[in-house]
């Protein structure tokens, strides 16, 4: 029997790359989300002989980023789970919208065990534009994930390669609207090659927070949503009454957007303490564009006190916490099962 040949999976979810437009010159209020992957690859003959072998493609949701839900999430982790312990499979591409795509690409290299390139792609300009970006990307996240390069979960766009863990999304409109936090790109796509302008060392690893085994992926599926956690940014004028109404709601963890250091206003302090006492988890992260809070005990920094600083930017923080919180209520579940009767 002839021996099947390894292939690429491409997972559509929508987006703008997804995007349709009354007309080829309108650049914003268009509909993300409506063009088939089927027909995004159709239009694309080019991509089999970057693919180096063979495509497969599935549609996962068709969704604008922006509305981006747990369940579309649940089916991603699953879908790439199954891919990734496929052995025919070599690589993954996603084609996403770029409002939430720091969020679910760090998802994804923090729950599962990327050991194939994974990539995500997306696009600033609907499909129906007349110089849409999508084609463009689709083939360089193709590329990349036909290169048998690198590991881990990467970002393709406007020919640049981000980590899951550096990629922020930085402008509303123009094409290069992602970037790398605190650095550039690590790689550059010029022609369906990768050049990888970050030496494999230093490329960040490829940490995931999540266990390796089965059942704890099997519980994090389970779960009708992640633990509640909001994002509060603490400013001139700031008032208490937002933070108790979300406390008073149930709220488990806050990623506290700090000024400067991640310093919080004074009139926030009460209700914080309150809150650290009653068992909120807090991440304290910096409302600055670059870097990430020093470590150190000064008024004002509620960290003092017991808050963790964050160690991504505060979207990645913000799902990180999510799933902290998740693994310890795994945790507390698989300890019942073992409490004697
Ligand atoms: N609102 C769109 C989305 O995130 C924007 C985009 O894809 O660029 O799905």
């Amino acid at each position: 029997m002839q021996e099947s040949k390894t292939r690429l999976l491409i997972l559509g979810t929508g987006g703008t790359i997804a995007g349709r437009a009354a007309s080829r010159s309108q650049g914003v209020g268009y509909q993300a989300g409506e063009i088939g992957v089927e027909m995004l690859l159709d239009g694309l003959p080019e991509l089999r002989s970057l693919a180096r072998g063979e495509l497969a493609m599935q549609q996962l949701a068709q969704v604008d980023s922006k509305d981006m839900s747990w369940s579309v999430w649940r089916g991603l982790l699953q879908a790439c789970a199954r891919a990734l312990a496929d052995p025919r499979i070599k690589g993954l591409v996603i084609t996403h919208g770029t409002d939430t795509l720091e969020e679910t690409a760090w998802l994804l290299q923090h729950v599962l065990a990327v050991h194939k390139p994974l990539v995500l792609t997306c696009a600033m300009r609907p499909a129906t534009a007349l110089l849409a970006d999508g084609p463009q990307n689709l083939c360089d996240a193709v590329a990349l994930a036909a290169s048998g390069g690198r590991c881990g979960v990467w970002v393709v766009a406007a020919s640049e390669v981000h980590a899951a863990q550096q990629v922020q999304k930085v402008h509303p409109y123009r094409l290069t609207a992602l970037r790398s936090f605190e650095g550039g790109p690590h790689a550059v796509i010029e022609e369906g090659a990768v050049r990888w302008l970050v030496p494999a060392a230093e490329s960040p690893p490829a940490q995931s927070l999540w266990p390796k085994d089965q059942a704890a992926l099997d519980y994090l599926l389970s779960l009708d949503d992640l633990p509640w956690v909001e994002v509060l940014v603490s400013a001139a004028l700031a008032r208490p009454q937002a933070l108790e109404a979300l406390i008073q709601a149930g709220l488990r963890g806050l990623v506290l957007v700090g000024t400067g250091n991640a310093t919080v206003h004074q009139a926030l302090e009460p209700v914080l303490q309150r809150a650290r006492e009653k068992g909120l988890r807090i991440r304290l992260a910096t409302r600055c564009l670059e870097g990430l809070p020093v470590a150190q005990e000064q008024p004002g920094q509620a960290g003092a006190e017991g808050a963790e600083l964050a160690r991504q930017p505060w979207p990645q923080a913000r799902i990180a916490l999510m799933l902290e919180l998740a693994l310890e209520d795994f945790g507390r579940s698989t300890d019942s099962l073992h409490q004697p009767a």
